[in-house]
C-alpha cells in the first residue's frame, strides 16, 4: 500500500470519504486541494497536517491555515510537481479534473480517480494502465472480471431524482428537485447529471476506455445495490452487490489487495426483490446518442462542455431541466465532424463547443 496520498477535491463528498478511508489506513496527506470550502479545508489540515495546500482562488490563500498555499489551475499542477506521494487521488468535479490527470500520469503517478470527465474528455490521450477508477459500477466490473474473456459489460443506473415522476412533472422540475437524488448522496453536479442519465453516458465512455471495449450497455437498478454485470462467453452472467457507500471503491483504489470489511455485507432477504428496467430515451432523451457516442468516443469532449455549459444554465434557471438535453443533443449534432489529434485539440473543441453556447440563446430561457 502507498503510505501517503496527494488528494484533490477534498472538501466534496469523494474527498470527505477518501479522508476517512485514509485515516483508517492510516496513510499520510501530504498534499490537500479543496475550491471554496475554506471552513472545512481549514478542519482538514488541522487533522491531517498536510504539507502543501491549495484553493481555487488567489483571494480565498489568506484565509487558510498554512504556510505553503498555491491557488488556481496551476497551483494544482505545481503541488503534483513538488510531492512525491506515489498515488494523486483525482475526485475533482469537472472539466477542470484534466489537467491535473494529465501531470499526474506524466509524472509517473498512480492516479486514483473519481474525476470521470477526465477518461470522457480525453479518453484516447489517457495512458489508463496509470489509472484505477473511483466508481462504483467500473470498481464493480474489474470486480467480476478477473483473467477471463467477457462477452458484454453492463452497469447499472439509479434512474436519478425524476424516476418516477410524470413527464408533465419532469417539465418544470427546479434545480433543487433534481438534486434530490433517491440513493446517493453526491455532490450537485454528478447528482444532475444522474437526473438527465448524462452520468451513465459519462460511465459507459469510462468503461469504454478502461476496458477497451463497447460491448456495454446499461440499465435502471433502483435500489442501487448491484452496480456491474458481466456476461461470459459460456452463457452466464455475473453481478456485483454491494452498499451504496462510496468508500468500498475508493478503499480499493488506494489499497488493490484489500481483504477486510469496508462495508457492512448485503441482506439479501431485506432487499427482497430486484427490477431491472430500460433507460427511456422518452424520460431520459440524451439517451438517444448513446450507440453513437460509443461507436465516436472522442465526441466525449462535446458532450461534456455543452453538459457543463447547460448545468450553469439550470442552475440559473435559464434554462429548463429537459432544456439541458435539448443543449447537449444540439451541440452533439453541431459538432459532429470534429475530430481531435491531441490534447490541444480537446482544450480548442470544448473552448468552441462552450463559446456557441454562450452566444446560442435557442433553448434559453
Ligand atoms: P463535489 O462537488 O462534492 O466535490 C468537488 C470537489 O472539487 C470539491 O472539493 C471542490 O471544492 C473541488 N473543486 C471544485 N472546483 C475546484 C477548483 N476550481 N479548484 C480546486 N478545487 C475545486 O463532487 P463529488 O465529490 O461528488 O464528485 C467528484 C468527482 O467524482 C466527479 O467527477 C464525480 O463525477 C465523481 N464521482 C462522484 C461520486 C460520488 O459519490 N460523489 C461517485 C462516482 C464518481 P469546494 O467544495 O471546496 O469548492
Amino acid at each position: 500500500m502507498e503510505s501517503s496520498i496527494v488528494l484533490l477535491g477534498s472538501t466534496g463528498s469523494i474527498g470527505v470519504n477518501t479522508l476517512e478511508v485514509a485515516k483508517r489506513f492510516n496513510l499520510r496527506v501530504e498534499a490537500l486541494v479543496a475550491g471554496r470550502n475554506i471552513e472545512l479545508l481549514n478542519r482538514q489540515i488541522e487533522t491531517f497536517k498536510p504539507k502543501f495546500v491549495a484553493v481555487a482562488n488567489r483571494e480565498d490563500v489568506a484565509k487558510v491555515n498554512h504556510h505553503s498555499v498555491f491557488y488556481g489551475a496551476e497551483g494544482i499542477v505545481e503541488i503534483l510537481e513538488l510531492s512525491s506521494s506515489g498515488l494523486v487521488v483525482n475526485a475533482l468535479v469537472g472539466y477542470i479534473g484534466l489537467a491535473p490527470t494529465l501531470k499526474a500520469i506524466e509524472l509517473n503517478r498512480r492516479v486514483a480517480l473519481a474525476n470521470k470527465e477526465s477518461l470522457v474528455v480525453a479518453g484516447e490521450f489517457i495512458d489508463t494502465s496509470k489509472i484505477v477508477p473511483i466508481d462504483s459500477e467500473h470498481f464493480g466490473l474489474y470486480y467480476l472480471m478477473g483473467d477471463r474473456e467477457f462477452k458484454k459489460l453492463y452497469i447499472t443506473a439509479s434512474g436519478g431524482a425524476f424516476r418516477d415522476w410524470s413527464i408533465e412533472e419532469i417539465e418544470k422540475a427546479t434545480f433543487r428537485d433534481a438534486l434530490k437524488h433517491p440513493n446517493w448522496a453526491m455532490g450537485d453536479k454528478i447528482t444532475i447529471d444522474s437526473a438527465t442519465m448524462t452520468n451513465k453516458l459519462f460511465e459507459l465512455l469510462e468503461a469504454k476506455w478502461l476496458f477497451n471495449t463497447d460491448n456495454i450497455d446499461a440499465f435502471i437498478e433502483k435500489k442501487s445495490i448491484i452496480h456491474a454485470l458481466v456476461e461470459f462467453r459460456d452463457g452466464s452472467t455475473t453481478a456485483h452487490f454491494a452498499g451504496v457507500d462510496m468508500k468500498l471503491p475508493i478503499a480499493f483504489a488506494i489499497e488493490p489487495n484489500l481483504n477486510e470489511e469496508i462495508l457492512k455485507p448485503i441482506n439479501l432477504l431485506e432487499i427482497g426483490s430486484l427490477e431491472f428496467l430500460e433507460i427511456e430515451p422518452k424520460r431520459y432523451p440524451i439517451w438517444q446518442i448513446k450507440d453513437d457516442l460509443l461507436k465516436n468516443p472522442h465526441l466525449g469532449v462535446v458532450v461534456n462542455a455543452s453538459s457543463e455549459e447547460a448545468i450553469r444554465l439550470f442552475r440559473e434557471e435559464r434554462c429548463s431541466f429537459f432544456g439541458m438535453s435539448d443543449i447537449v443533443l444540439d451541440a452533439y449534432h453541431k459538432f459532429r465532424d470534429v475530430k481531435p489529434y491531441n490534447i490541444e485539440d480537446i482544450i480548442a473543441i470544448d473552448g468552441e463547443v462552450r463559446g456557441y453556447i454562450k452566444a446560442s440563446r435557442r433553448y434559453h430561457l
